[in-house]
C-alpha cells in the first residue's frame, strides 16, 4: 500500500475499501488502483470537503496536513456525522502552538528542555544574554518545518529573535517565540495511535533533519528515516511510555482535549533521560513511509483508523513484522531553500523490491514531474537494517530527474559504510 500525506476520503464497506479519493493528490496517488485525485475542492476548503464527502458517500476521512488538523477540520466532519481520523482543534493545539505545548508539559511534569515563552523582543534578548546555556529559538506557530533555529552563537540567537518577532519571517507563526535549552543526544520519533482511551505505538524511527551528509547544512522537513531504532531498548521504550506518553494523553484528557488520531512525539534521548522536543498531532513525514510498510498484511489500516474514531482501538489487531524499514527522501535542486519545479521524473525498472512514495509530484502532459521540495521517497523493508538501507539506495538508482539530491548516509551510524 502506498501512503500519501494528504487528505484522504475512503468509501468503505465492511471490510473492504471500495475507493480512496485524495485531495489534492499527486502523481503517485493518480496511478493507484481504486484511488483518484480530486482537485475540484481545495484542501483548505473544509466546508467544501464535507460537501464532497457527502456527495461521494464517504465512510472515513483521514487527514494528513498539519494546517488542516490545527485549523480544526475534524469538527467540520464531526458535525456532519462523517468519521474523521484527526484530533479536535483543542487537542491539536499541542502542535499549533509550541508555547502552549511547552506550558502543557510544564503543567503535567512531562520531561522537556528548559524554556521561556516571549512575545517581546527586548525581554527575549535579555533572557538569551543572561542564561548560561546554548539555546534553540522556535517560532511558536506552524512554519512548514522551518520555524526552528539552532543558533551557533548569541549573535545568531538574537538575529533569529529579530527575524521572527520583528521581521516576521514566519508571518503570524512568529507572534511569539520559545527560547529553549539545546539538548544533546539521539533523536527519535514515536507515533502513537489513540482512540481517546486506548493507545498503540509504532516502533520508534530516526529521521535525519539536516540537508547534507554528516548532519550538516540547513534543517529540513526530514531527509530519511529508518525504523525501528536498534539503540532503543525495551526498558527505554517503557520509560518513554511512563514518563511521556501516558502523562501526555492523560493531561490532554484532564484538560478536556481528549486525543483521537496519531500523536507524533519527537523525543531526545539525553544523558538525563528522554525529553520531548515537540509534538505533532498527525503522521510525520518521512517517518510514516518507514512505519506503515512494517505493518503485517493482516492489519487493515482503514479499519484501525475507523476504530480510533469509534473508541474501539482495543478491538482491532495491529501487528508489525519483525523487520527493518529504511526510506530515503529525494529532493529538488535548491531544497530546503527555494527549489526548482517542473522537472521530468524518470523511474526505471529494477529487480529490487522497494516502494516509491510520491510527495511533491504531479502529472503534466502525461509526464510525472517535480512539484515540491521533497519530491519522493524510496523505502524498502528487509530482515536486517543493513539490507533495508542497501535496498532503498538501490531503488534510488532507478529514479532520475534534473537537480535531484538526497542524503547518502541514512542510518550510516548503524550500518557499515556503503557506497552510493
Ligand atoms: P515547524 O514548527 O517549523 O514545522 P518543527 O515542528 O519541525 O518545525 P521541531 O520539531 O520542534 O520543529 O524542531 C525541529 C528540529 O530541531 C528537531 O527535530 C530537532 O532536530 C531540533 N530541535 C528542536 N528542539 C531542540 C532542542 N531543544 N535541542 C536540540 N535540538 C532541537
Amino acid at each position: 500500500m502506498r501512503w500519501n500525506l494528504s487528505i484522504g476520503v475512503a468509501e468503505c464497506t465492511t471490510w473492504g475499501i471500495e475507493h480512496v479519493y485524495v485531495v489534492p493528490g499527486n502523481a503517485g496517488t493518480a496511478a493507484l488502483y481504486k484511488a483518484s485525485n480530486r482537485a475540484d475542492t481545495a484542501s483548505d476548503d473544509y466546508p467544501g470537503l464535507v460537501v464532497l464527502a457527502k456527495n461521494l458517500q464517504i465512510g472515513l476521512v483521514v487527514v494528513g496536513p498539519d494546517r488542516a488538523v490545527v485549523d480544526g477540520i475534524e469538527g467540520y466532519f464531526r458535525q456532519s456525522g462523517i468519521p474523521c481520523f484527526a484530533p479536535t482543534k483543542e487537542a491539536a493545539e499541542l502542535e499549533g502552538s509550541k508555547s502552549f505545548a511547552k506550558d502543557f508539559m510544564r503543567r503535567h511534569n512531562i520531561p522537556t528542555a528548559r524554556y521561556e515563552n516571549f512575545n517581546d523582543l527586548e525581554a527575549a534578548k535579555r533572557h538569551v544574554l543572561q542564561i548560561g546555556y546554548r539555546v534553540v529559538i522556535k517560532a511558536s506557530g506552524l512554519a512548514a518545518g522551518k520555524g526552528v533555529i539552532l543558533p551557533s552563537s548569541t549573535y545568531e540567537a538574537v538575529k533569529a529573535l529579530e527575524d521572527i518577532l520583528v521581521n516576521r519571517v514566519f508571518g503570524a507563526a512568529g507572534s511569539s517565540v520559545v527560547v529553549e535549552e539545546c539538548l544533546e543526544g539521539q533523536e527519535i520519533s514515536i507515533h502513537t495511535l489513540s482512540d481517546g482511551t486506548h493507545t498503540w505505538s509504532f516502533p520508534p524511527g530516526q529521521d535525519h533533519k539536516r540537508v547534507h551528509d554528516g548532519d550538516r547544512g540547513l534543517n529540513t522537513g526530514g531527509m530519511g528515516v529508518y525504523t525501528p531504532t536498534p539503540f532503543v531498548t525495551p526498558p527505554m521504550m517503557q520509560d518513554i511510555e511512563t514518563l511521556i506518553l501516558e502523562p501526555t494523553f492523560e493531561g490532554l484528557r484532564l484538560e478536556g482535549r481528549t486525543f483521537v488520531g496519531c500523536l507524533f512525539s519527537g523525543v531526545m534521548l539525553t544523558s538525563s533521560g528522554p525529553k520531548v522536543l515537540e509534538y505533532n498531532t498527525r503522521f510525520g513525514d518521512p517517518e510514516t513511509q518507514s512505519m506503515i510498510p512494517l505493518l503485517d498484511e493482516t492489519t487493515g489500516l482503514a479499519e484501525v483508523f475507523l476504530a480510533c474514531t469509534q473508541g474501539k482501538l482495543d478491538q482491532v489487531s495491529i501487528k508489525t513484522v519483525p523487520a527493518f524499514a529504511c526510506n530515503v527522501v529525494v529532493a529538488a535542486r535548491g531544497y530546503p531553500q527555494s527549489y526548482s519545479s517542473g522537472e521530468t521524473i524518470e523511474i526505471g525498472k529494477s529487480d529490487t523490491d522497494f516502494i516509491i512514495f510520491h510527495a511533491g509530484t504531479r502529472i503534466v502532459d502525461g509526464k510525472v514531474t517535480t512539484a515540491g521540495g521533497r519530491v519522493l521517497a524510496v523505502a524498502a523493508v528487509r530482515d536486517t537494517l543493513q539490507d533495508a538501507v542497501h535496498a532503498a539506495y538501490e531503488g534510488i538508482n532507478s529514479v532520475k530527474f534534473h537537480g535531484m539530491h538526497y542524503r547518502k548516509d541514512i542510518a550510516r551510524r548503524y550500518v557499515s559504510p556503503l557506497r552510493y
